[in-house]
């Protein structure tokens, strides 16, 4: 466990405050030089630089920039102690003794002192003076709420529900201005004036400064009708220079005046003043003096929507709006809200909502599968986790590091004496719990543990959220591998998710579920521009541009442009982008552009992407609608592995697996050849450059996308006059897993199985080693995979600047293995015993070679075995299984047959 023990930072100050309920959100401040290389491989080292907004239940405070994350939190902590006037151990005042101090604050909130202040509040006050007739000098106590944060904090100590609950907060502060002497109120305390005069001196200065706008302000604002039934609709609201919006808002409301007007705490993006406002009901206003009621003191018709969003108890229509005076001016402030602000509220309250809006790729970016430092962009998932259980009001997710003795790891590393893994605990904001996961795997930095698990638990949410109706003895640990341990507990996870169930889940539910729409097959794209031979593959880090536009049937000349991004960067294999982009872009070369088309997504995320024209796509029935894509590669970075390996060997080590083969292949005699996982098909693509005696090629993978890749490149080269054309007789490629029996690629002459064990788990590995051998029965066959011990020699070779470098330990580097998706990787004697073990089992002979280096110490790069198939084996020693037993449970995905026959379908 990681124990904090500062008491003295102005961290651990507010966290002794507010707990849970702070939350910071540190924010990458981006450098105009943020930029790939054009040409270059790899990303240019540049300084960035954080700044931290931390939000307080009813205060917003933002750092400066730092070049530490932690130094912008203490900042912002710092900043928001100095603001509310928090010293450490401050004694935590009785409820009686609350009631006192607010009094005591209401009092100076009316004095001549604090008109000068900058405090937001003043803006109110100012408006109040300016008054005419019977209003002159009174201020509505909403507004004292929505400013002062020490008002806010006393109401809580003598109510807790007065959190949640803004009409019990108003009706505190209506029963604190009664009890006071020195201010007098109307309408049953809910407006507030001072006795005393204001000096002539302060009324000056305040006259003479400028209250409302400085014009007439025209600002958009959302309303959120009770009924469900009712849209969510955008209109404008008007107000007047010198205005007071308080009193604006109530005439849209149809209420009287602004002191009947309620409104919630801010809601969303940090620092903005976008706040729902209500009608309070009557019952409030005839409630007798020694009354304090709230919302469950009557029955209200409570707006499930806008009380979901704010956590508050919202009754009745509800607006939208971002606008009032802050600490920052004194001047009114507003901003639009529109429909599209909305819409990103609601999307944000999905496991993967914060995920695409930080990428600004609401119809195109997913959240990936997996964690890996060096190719993750938009906000890590820890602080997506965050995000996600604030906006559902969930405890802060808690996460423990613990020290694991790296003797337990299957890898020698000498460098380091322990590593690191993470369990993560949800729990309500009750703090009962919801989940608990601990993760066997292990990292050597805290902050990988963290991510990881963070990304295992936003993955299992995003399941869960396209099942939100599952019963308690439904819920299970989706997805969650065995071994690793997910503790649930279902009746308090419905419970917590119970009323965005009854609200937004329909919408949503379907929108999550994976789509893949295009599984089986090659998609014929037009494809524009030359092929230029650099190809996005797995692992590469791939940047193009898009435009997503709608287009409605019957209309094609009229569309709507709904999403655009100049550059946008992922990796590709991660799951990372919807699958239809990965397949277009899969298919596509640098430089190379392409369309594509998908049925829509909800319209709450449509409105929730599109920053124009939202009044207009707002309006279009979707039935007949599609999205289109326009994307072009604009540069590829090749995976990690590629390039230390690029790097280092020279031709490069993928060349000389090819060679190694060809060598096999021709002194073997081989007519045909099965390539396991043959991936995009590097294997066979280089083989058509050679001249061998082959007839028969066979490539088998489960990724439909590397496989969809792979038959565009033999495609086009067995259209061409290529060397291997002449002998071959077919060509084919399989979709379905290598722990599968297939009959139909039984007893082949050679077998390939290139640097493919190493993303299985090592117990599949092992069961790989059984089907190949015992069911297969390959003449020949070649398995490759990286030697671990090798790594240390790669690894300096592509970090040639390590000592330029001081703060090395923050930034991405290379991970655990050479490639994020590698499960294992081995050092030679467990490769060693791994084969042998199999080969005496089977009744093959096995050599060890390998490519790359000399194979002195500490071996090869990339470390082989070559099975030959014995004479005590005889062919299919299995008597059961042959080509006549048919079990073929891979299916076609592309298939050319000597001639020029060619199916794909
Ligand atoms: N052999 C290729 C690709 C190596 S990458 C080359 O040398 O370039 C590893 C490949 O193994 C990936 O394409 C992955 O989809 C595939 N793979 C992993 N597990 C598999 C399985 N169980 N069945 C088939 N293919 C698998
Ligand atoms: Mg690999």
């Amino acid at each position: 466990m990681v124990t904090m023990k500062q008491p003295a930072t102005p961290k651990a100050i507010i966290h002794q405050k507010f707990g849970s309920k702070a939350c910071y959100q540190v924010e990458e401040v981006a450098d105009a030089a943020e930029n790939l290389c054009p040409g270059l491989a790899i990303p240019q080292q540049t300084k960035i630089q954080y700044r931290c907004v931390l939000k307080l239940p009813d205060l917003t405070v933002s750092s400066g920039t730092f070049s530490r994350k932690k130094d912008a939190e203490q900042s912002a902590a710092q900043i928001a102690v100095e603001k509310l006037g928090i010293e450490a151990n401050e004694q935590i005042p009785t409820p009686e003794g609350a009631f006192d101090e607010l009094i005591a604050r209401l009092n100076i909130l009316f004095t001549d002192e604090f008109l000068l202040s900058t405090h937001p509040l003043v803006g109110h006050l100012r408006v109040a003076l300016k008054r005419e007739g019977s209003l002159f000098g009174l201020v509505p106590i909403s507004a004292i709420a929505i400013c002062d944060s020490k008002v806010n904090s006393m109401c809580k100590l003598i109510d807790s529900r007065a959190e949640s609950d803004p009409s019990l907060l108003l009706s505190l502060i209506s029963k604190a201005a009664k009890a006071s002497t020195s201010l007098s109120t109307r309408e049953n305390g809910f407006l507030i004036q001072r006795q005393n005069p204001v000096l002539p001196e302060a009324m000056e200065v305040l006259v003479s400064s400028q209250i409302g706008a400085s014009n007439n302000v025209e600002i958009e604002v959302v309303r959120i009708p009770v009924c469900l039934n009712e849209e969510v609709k955008r209109f404008q609201i008007n107000v007047p220079e010198d205005g007071y919006y308080l009193d604006v808002i109530a005439k849209y409301l149809e209420a009287r005046d602004s002191s009947h007007i309620l409104a919630s705490r801010t809601i969303g993006k940090a620092s903005s003043e976008m706040r729902f406002y209500f009608t309070a009901p009557q019952c409030l206003f005839s409630s007798s003096a020694k009354d304090v009621v709230g919302a469950t003191d009557f029955e209200v018709a409570v707006n499930k929507r806008a009380s979901y969003i704010s956590g508050q108890t919202i009754y009745g229509d509800a607006i939208l709006a971002n606008i009032g005076y802050t600490w920052r001016s004194s001047n009114l402030l507003y901003e639009d809200v529109s429909l599209c602000t909305y819409y990103r509220i609601l999307l944000g309250q999905l496991p993967d909502g914060y995920y695409k809006l930080s990428r600004e790729a609401v119809l195109t970016a997913e959240l990936p599968s997996s964690y890996s430092r060096a190719t993750w962009r938009g906000s890590v998932p820890k602080d997506l986790l965050s995000l996600f259980c604030r906006n559902h009001r969930l405890y802060q997710p808690v996460f423990s590091v613990q020290k694991v003795a790296s003797s337990q790891s299957n890898n020698t590393n000498s460098d380091n004496t322990y590593l690191l893994r993470c369990e993560v605990r949800i729990l309500s904001r009750r703090e009962e719990l919801l989940i608990v996961c601990s993760f066997p795997d292990t990292y050597r930095k805290e902050a990988d543990a963290i991510q990881n698990s963070a990304m295992k638990v936003l993955n299992w949410f995003k399941v869960y959220f396209t099942q939100l109706y599952l019963l308690e003895d439904e819920l299970h640990p989706f997805g969650i591998a065995p071994g690793e341990c997910f503790k649930l507990y279902p009746k308090a996870i419905l419970e917590e998710f119970s009323l965005w169930t009854s609200i937004f889940a329909k919408s949503f539910c379907n929108y999550l579920k994976p789509k893949r729409v295009l599984e089986n097959g090659v998609v014929l794209l037009d494809i524009e521009g030359l092929d230029s031979g650099v190809i996005p593959t797995v692992g590469s880090v791939t940047s193009v541009s898009y435009e997503v536009w709608l287009v409605r049937e019957g209309e094609e000349g009229k569309r709507y442009l709904v999403e655009k991004n100049e550059e946008f960067e992922f990796e590709v294999g991660s799951g990372a982008v919807i699958y239809p982009m990965e397949l277009c872009v899969t298919q596509l070369s640098l430089d190379q552009s392409a369309k594509f088309t998908v049925g829509p997504p909800p319209r709450e995320v449509i409105l929730a992407a599109t920053h124009t024209a939202p009044s207009d796509i707002s309006k279009i029935p979707l039935q007949n609608c599609w999205l289109e894509y326009a994307v072009k590669v604009l540069r590829v970075a090749a995976p990690m592995e590629e390039r230390m390996e690029t790097a280092l060997f020279s031709p490069p080590l993928s060349k000389q697996r090819v060679e190694f083969a060809v060598r096999h292949i021709n002194q073997s005699h081989a007519l045909s050849l099965v390539d396991f996982g043959c991936g995009s098909g590097s294997l066979l693509d280089s083989l058509l450059d050679h001249n061998t005696c082959l007839e028969k090629l066979v490539g088998v993978d489960i990724s439909v996308r590397s496989l969809t890749r792979a038959a565009k490149v033999l495609h086009q080269k067995l259209s061409k006059n290529c060397p291997m054309r002449a002998c071959l007789r077919s060509a084919v490629l399989y979709d379905g897993s290598i722990m599968d029996f297939d009959a139909r690629l039984y007893n082949f002459d050679i077998g390939t199985c290139l640097e493919v064990i190493e993303h299985m788990e090592e117990e599949q590995a092992q069961q790989f080693g059984d089907i190949a051998l015992s069911k297969f029965c390959p003449k020949i066959l070649i398995v490759s995979t990286p030697n671990y011990e090798y790594n240390p020699i790669l690894q300096r070779s592509s970090l040639p600047n390590k000592e330029e470098d001081p703060e090395e330990k923050e930034k991405p580097g290379p991970c655990k293995f050479r490639n994020h998706d590698h499960k294992f990787e081995w050092t030679r004697g467990q490769f060693e015993k791994w084969a042998n073990d199999l080969a005496t089992k089977h009744g093959y002979g096995v050599e060890f070679s390998g490519v790359g280096g000399s194979g002195d110490e500490p071996g090869f790069a990339s470390q082989i075995a070559v099975f030959k198939r014995g004479l005590s084996s005889k062919e299919g020693s299995n008597g059961s299984i042959g080509p006549g037993s048919f079990c073929s449970p891979y299916e076609l995905v592309w298939e050319w047959c000597g001639g020029n026959k060619e199916r794909g379908d």
